[in-house]
């Protein structure tokens, strides 16, 4: 297939780079204002200008040529796509449990093409696995690509089937399953299964990376030895999330999968539990736990699968000046739920309460999670929770938005039945929400000020 359509390239430099038949890769001529440039076609960012062309001339410098009528591009050799060979697959120890893992895509199944410079999300678990051959004396390691996917393109059809490829594989009694996974979307993911996922046997555990793995810097190996670790050993069966616990390579921490949320868009430690502890740490090739309210692991348990998540859902983030239309619009597209992102205590503006009585008495389920996204929301206190309350916005308890939006997803798709739906939010599927509202500081320090 030509690499030339997601090579960001546009208007009349991919036509005329697809007229003289060249793809990414090959060696073109290009002659521009009599003079002629010749090298390798490589990909360009997205953002740049897509109508100039880069070339990798034989120096190492890149340059870049704007297409006009008057240039022409000429074909002049074939060039050797890039590929990436990988190392073979270390022997594998029969005794050790038995983990799988499946890859998805993001920057953890990423790496830098050096010819070319672009970051690709082109290696599949079964790499990972070579890449960081350390795994095998830590479990007995099966992969699978589920799909190669930066997870900003990741719908609820991908959860489904990826619940569904986690469901297959527990059933055939695999000791833990790890998902390869981008960092962007991934505590989406990791709440979504922990609703598909219930009566677990084994851990599932979902894992990142910042760097991509052929990166110096790259916190992949040292997160995935940590999920295998886990996924593996650890005496839980709940959905888990494993990342770096600090900025340097000492310890993999494992958050609940729906209590955990991205918090900075660099630092390998980016994740944090909100509202909640993290379950687990791995540290010097240990598996320790931090608490010891988890769900335990029980190969006699028979999983139960809810896979289907509702696509029509809208999130609407309330701030000063809303225009209450948005939420009218939303309802008029046919959605079947609304997860209101009210401010403090869980309030939107009296503005929009015409459009939310409207929403509700139209049958849409309209629930309210607070972006203070610490804390709990209280629509008691004041008179605006409680007018909300009487038009029947449900609150989201301490769920962030986020979970709380992935939730309300599962529960429409669970039920054509608005009021089952409601039963379904209130009740705690998966240690979501905690009917206890835990002591302020632990929670401000993401609980991982553990002392171990
Ligand atoms: N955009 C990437 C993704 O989420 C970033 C990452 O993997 O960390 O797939």
């Amino acid at each position: 297939m030509s690499e030339l359509e997601n090579s960001g390239y546009k208007e009349a430099a991919i036509e005329a780079l697809k007229k003289a038949e060249c793809d990414i890769g090959d060696i073109i001529k290009i002659t521009s204002k009599g003079k002629n440039y010749e090298g390798i076609l490589i990909p360009r960012s997205e953002l740049g200008d897509g109508n100039v062309v880069i070339v990798k001339m034989k120096s190492g410098y890149n340059i870049g040529i704007r297409v006009t009528a008057e240039v022409e591009i000429e074909k002049v050799g074939k060039g050797t796509k890039p590929a990436f060979a990988s190392p073979p697959l270390p022997k594998q120890n029969p005794s050790l449990p038995h983990v799988v893992i499946m890859s998805t895509g993001g920057t953890i199944a990423s790496r830098v093409d050096y010819r070319t410079g672009a970051v690709r999300s082109a290696i599949s678990a079964s790499d990972l696995h070579g890449v960081v051959p350390e795994l095998s004396d830590i479990a007995k390691v099966d992969t699978e690509i589920v799909f190669s996917l930066y997870s900003e393109n990741i719908t609820q059809k991908h959860w489904k089937e990826l619940a569904e490829t986690v469901a297959k594989r527990i059933e055939s009694g695999v000791d833990g399953v790890v998902i390869a996974h981008g960092t962007d979307t991934m505590a989406y993911t990791s709440a979504a299964l922990s609703f598909a996922l219930q009566n677990l046997s084994v851990p599932v555990i979902v894992v990142g990376a910042q760097r991509s793995s052929d990166r110096p810097s790259s916190d992949a190996a040292t997160n995935l030895i940590g999920a295998v670790k886990a996924a593996g050993e650890a005496p839980f069966a709940e959905v888990g999330l494993a990342m770096h616990e600090s900025v340097s390579d000492i310890a993999t921490i494992i958050h609940l999968g729906n209590k955990v949320r991205k918090c900075h868009t660099s630092r390998r430690d980016t994740f944090k539990s909100i509202n909640g502890f993290p379950i687990a740490k791995v540290k010097d090739e240990q598996v320790i736990m931090l608490t010891n309210q988890y769900l335990r692991r029980d190969p006699s348990k028979r999983l139960i699968l809810k896979p289907n998540f509702s696509e029509k859902v809208a999130l609407i983030k309330f701030y000063p000046g809303l225009d209450p239309a948005v939420i009218d619009w939303y309802v008029e597209k046919g959605v079947r739920g609304i997860l209101l992102e009210g401010s403090g205590l869980g309030h939107v503006s009296k503005f929009c309460f015409d459009s939310i009585k409207n929403a509700t008495s139209k049958g849409i389920l309209v629930a309210l999670a607070s972006q203070c996204i610490w804390g709990r929301v209280n629509m008691n206190v004041y008179d605006t929770g409680r007018d909300l309350l009487s038009f029947g916005v449900i609150p989201m308890d301490d769920m962030f938005p986020e979970t709380a939006l992935v939730k309300l997803m599962w529960a429409l798709g669970q039920t054509d039945d608005t009021q089952e739906a409601i039963k379904l939010l209130k009740t705690n599927i998966a240690g979501e929400f905690s009917s206890r509202t835990l002591p302020q500081e632990k929670i401000l320090e993401g609980g991982q000020k553990s002392g171990n």
